[in-house]
């Protein structure tokens, strides 16, 4: 090989993989990492995680890695993920959180509906309010007349300015007419150490981080927050917070997948096959439903829809959270 050479296919290289990226070789021998923005162990964790199993498959046995880029309530790993190579091999999950961070957070720096491919929803999940285990009482009556109590002395832990938890927590103090202490954490995994060990008070959080905490009496769960009372074992005989008395307070969590903006047409559309075969694998099905979430079965799957509720999303919180007055610099 002479000199030129040398020199030139390292570029020729370097410029099919960036520039060159389509669907026919699309995954090579190259992992894809789906990146998290929040801790592990938490439920935007899990989800990841039971998704990197369930998508190997449908495309052609990739390797799929979770890479926690935890931090700044999900803006860090948003924004990673917006400024990286659009070439298919850098995906997130997220939440509800790419709906209220807009309204909830004043300086984001990505823009939610333009910086990134929607490629589908993967599931909803229920919250439920659940203190530290050496809380008194067992009812949200006996949590009410605690915080009555206590008042200006309560922790409230979430996941950072912007998380699903700190939304949950803020509009739970707003309708209690209280004020609690928060403490952010990278993601409500670590969060939930800390409850159980009693470091922090109260916390709001997805299902499937809290209900096999709940179930083996590791936490105290008080209510759950959506409209209907839910069938999932563990939570079953939770209260609603409407029936309790939080007259319209109702939050559910979802969670979606993006690729960053650019990313190929036929790279999108191989991802999300992959994901609609996933949505219907049984075993991750399974493992979601038993810590209370629902799979996405509707047309939510397909990106444009994925792509509307995200901007309906928006629509439906920016005002709540403007009237709640809840949103942070
Ligand atoms: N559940 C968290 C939140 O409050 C995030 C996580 O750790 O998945 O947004």
């Amino acid at each position: 090989m002479n000199r030129h050479l040398l020199r030139t296919v390292p570029m020729a290289v370097l410029a099919t993989f960036t520039f060159g990226a389509h669907a026919a070789d699309f995954p090579k021998d190259h992992p894809i990492t789906l990146v998290v923005p929040f801790a592990a162990g938490g439920p935007t964790d899990r989800v990841a995680r039971d998704l990197a199993e369930a998508m190997r498959k449908p495309l052609g046995g990739a390797t799929i890695l979770v890479d926690n880029a935890a931090g700044a309530g999900g803006s860090i790993g948003a924004n990673k993920v917006a400024k990286s190579n659009p070439d298919g091999y850098t995906l997130l999950v997220h939440h509800i959180g790419m709906a209220t961070m807009p309204t909830l957070v004043r300086n984001i720096p990505f823009k939610v509906e333009s910086d990134f491919e929607y490629l589908g929803m993967i599931n909803d999940v229920p919250m439920t309010i659940i203190g530290k285990p050496t809380l008194p009482g067992s009812t949200f009556k006996d949590l009410t007349a605690w915080i009555g109590k206590n008042k200006g002395q309560i922790n409230l832990a979430n996941a950072g300015v912007g998380s699903a938890s700190h939304l949950c927590g803020l509009l739970f103090q707003t309708a209690l007419k209280t004020d609690m202490t928060a403490v952010p954490y990278k993601g409500t995994g670590p969060a939930m150490t800390d409850l159980i060990g009693g470091q922090v008070d109260l916390m709001c959080d997805q299902t499937t981080n809290t209900s096999v905490q709940i179930e083996a009496g590791k936490v105290k769960a008080f209510a759950v927050t959506t409209a209907k009372r839910l069938t999932t074992p563990a939570l079953k005989d939770l209260p609603t917070l409407q029936e309790s008395g939080l007259k319209n307070f109702q939050v559910t969590i979802w969670h979606g997948l993006y690729a960053p903006k650019g990313t190929p047409v036929d790279i999108q559309k191989k991802l999300n096959d992959a994901l609609k075969v996933a949505l219907k694998d049984p075993d991750f099905i399974k493992r979601q439903e038993a810590l209370g979430a629902v799979i996405v079965s509707d047309k939510r799957s397909e990106p444009a829809e994925h792509r509307k509720f995200v901007t309906a999303e928006i629509a439906k919180w920016s005002p709540i959270i403007k009237a709640a007055g809840v949103y942070a610099d």
